[in-house]
């Protein structure tokens, strides 16, 4: 008989301590810098942002060497702030939102943007186009809440690919936890990718991704 199987917790690593953040959840916004829903064919002006979800065991830590993702032609990199919440409820006032922040991270969201656009083609779910194995490279945990504004930006090889200000989120971090927990009971050890600034592209196999935010620990990952 197959025996019944004992599951780790999947975790991130956190700056400077041996300690790792446990994941429960990973929330995704999408399209929350206008430049980037330009370039994805939407209109900020009409369009709000929106949630979807990944995995929790799709999280990496920075320095991984990953395969390069099945079923895809066009993986896409894209560089975003991540929160994580060391504390939650439902309907967060965005005034009491900022004290829920354990600490903040760079993360790539990689995306089968072939499959992804398959998917909004046929009104069908994006799990797989941004939920499979290895999708959420993140790297260290820093304590304490995001500065309001600074630069993100991702680099394949050396070469600057996506260059933003985190300034110029739709919506800002308490928005987005007010929002997100008007839909769901947001908790501790919850991870939300905050959307991603302008220049989304490819990645190929034997690419080096790199996505930095000033005053974070940068995020870094192979593919093979
Ligand atoms: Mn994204």
């Amino acid at each position: 008989m197959i025996e019944i199987p004992k599951l780790a917790v999947p975790s991130i690593a956190i700056a400077g301590s041996r300690e790792r953040f446990p994941i429960r959840r990973i929330f995704c916004v999408g399209q929350n810098y206008a430049e980037h829903a330009r370039e994805m064919g939407s209109d900020p002006e009409r369009q709000p942002p929106f949630f979807f979800t990944k995995p929790a065991d799709a999280a990496v830590d920075s320095g991984m060497r990953l395969p390069f993702p099945s079923r895809t032609a066009d993986l896409h990199h894209e560089v975003e702030l991540v929160l994580a919440l060391g504390a939650g409820g439902n309907d967060v006032a965005a005034r009491n939102a900022p004290e829920m922040i354990l600490g903040y991270a760079v993360g790539i969201d990689l995306t089968r943007r072939d499959l992804q656009a398959q998917a909004k083609k046929d009104g069908r779910p994006w799990d797989m186009s941004k939920g499979f194995d290895h999708s959420a490279p993140i790297g260290p945990l820093s304590r304490g809440v995001p500065p309001p504004a600074g630069a993100i930006t991702l680099a394949i090889d050396g070469n600057l690919r996506q260059a933003g200000d985190l300034k110029d989120m739709v919506w800002n971090v308490a928005d987005i936890i007010a929002t997100l927990s008007t839909y769901v009971a947001v908790a501790a050890g919850d991870l939300i990718f905050t959307g991603t600034p302008a220049g989304v592209g490819p990645i190929r196999r034997g690419e080096r991704v790199r996505g930095m935010i000033v005053g974070a620990e940068p995020v870094d990952v192979a593919f093979y």
